[in-house]
């Protein structure tokens, strides 16, 4: 682990708590979105070089027994949710993997992670509530690996690199063994921003009792109690299938997208633009664009198009919650796609199509 031991017990994390209450009241409305263009370093991809081996993969078999547990369970509840769930619990169901799905894409991914946007205080509290559905580790280790990959993609220090197969950038890494490339290169990514906010701070204190709660409890007791869904349906559905389902929307996202599609903006890297992983993981299948301006919190130049996320974060920089949005400006799009592009898109702008 690069977190350090000394975060577990950091006596601050109360105070944050209590801060964090007082800055809901604070919270100030303003009606004006805030987009500015931009012209950030582009990502250049040059040929890394690889300083070790690849070492054999060590599996971890409680993460393996845990995966095979968790895809039992979601079986089932796909089962019983085809027999017996209601109209309106399907419904529910839709509305909980948009909720888990912006957990991950306009919290972990473009706020956190990437810093694309700023965001308000009750904004970043409904997030990370958002993430804790997704279960996908805290905020702080998902921002971690994902700025590790970006750093070192298709390298023995990607944590998910694809050069190793579908099923190891899918879903396979989290049962191996992290190569030791992963570690020591990931100790020179810096995550500081990430852990200064309490949000992230307080998401990783009580990380196990709010991810039951926020995965499995609140999504389950909902149907059950408000319209008197069945017990079954609506524990195994809006908790083990509505989770399981959400990781393999977000897994296609390191796999699907750096494997098969075009690549607009630069073809010497192996992310692509696909629609449909864009469509299931509301947004973040635009892969080539993102690999090339990964500080665009738009993740892609099509605007709305199979991007759910982009709607939400403009619809809370309306509302203002969500401010300081980076996107790529038409120029700069438009050379880097003359320049290292496949091609495959035309150079007209099709923002506004
Ligand atoms: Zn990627
Ligand atoms: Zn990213």
């Amino acid at each position: 682990m690069i977190l350090s031991q000394s975060f577990l017990g950091d006596p601050h994390l109360l105070t944050n708590a209590a801060l964090f209450l007082f800055q809901v009241v604070d919270c100030t409305i303003s009606m004006a979105p805030n987009v500015v263009s931009t012209t950030l370093p582009e990502e250049h991809h040059e040929p890394q070089q690889e300083s070790k081996p690849l070492e054999p993969v060590q599996i971890v078999w409680r993460n393996v027994l845990l995966f095979i547990v968790l895809h039992a369970a979601a079986v089932y509840g796909m089962y019983v949710v085809i027999l017996n769930a209601s109209l309106t619990a399907w419904l529910y169901g839709v509305f909980l993997c948009f909720m888990t799905g912006l957990g991950v894409t306009a919290g972990a991914h473009r706020l956190w992670t990437h810093r694309s946007y700023k965001a308000k205080l009750p904004l970043r509290i409904f997030l990370a509530f958002c993430n804790c559905m997704a279960l996908q580790n805290d905020l702080y280790e998902w921002a971690r690996d994902h700025r590790v990959h970006h750093k070192f993609a298709e390298t023995n220090a990607d944590p998910h690199n694809v050069n190793r197969g579908f099923f190891f950038a899918h879903m396979g890494w989290l049962m191996a063994r992290k190569q030791r490339d992963v570690i020591e290169k990931g100790k020179t990514v810096d995550v500081s921003d990430v852990w200064a906010d309490p949000v992230v701070r307080f998401q990783h204190r009580f990380y196990v009792p709010l991810c039951a709660l926020c995965c499995f409890v609140i999504p389950a007791a909902i149907p059950y109690y408000c319209w008197g869904e069945k017990g079954m349906v609506s524990f195994f559905g809006a908790g083990f299938f509505r989770y399981v389902i959400c990781l393999h929307f977000t897994w296609c996202v390191n796999s699907l997208a750096h494997m098969w599609g075009n690549k607009p903006y630069d073809k010497n890297i192996s992310a692509v633009e696909t629609k449909w992983v864009s469509a299931f993981a509301i947004g973040e299948g635009f892969h080539n664009y993102h690999h090339t301006f990964p500080w665009d919190y738009a993740t892609s130049e099509l605007g709305y198009k199979y991007n759910f996320t982009t709607l939400f974060i403009d619809c809370m920089a309306y509302l203002g919650q969500a401010y300081d949005l980076k996107t790529a400006s038409k120029d700069s799009v438009q050379q880097r796609k003359q320049r290292t592009g496949d091609g495959s898109y035309d150079v007209e702008d099709k923002r506004h199509k």
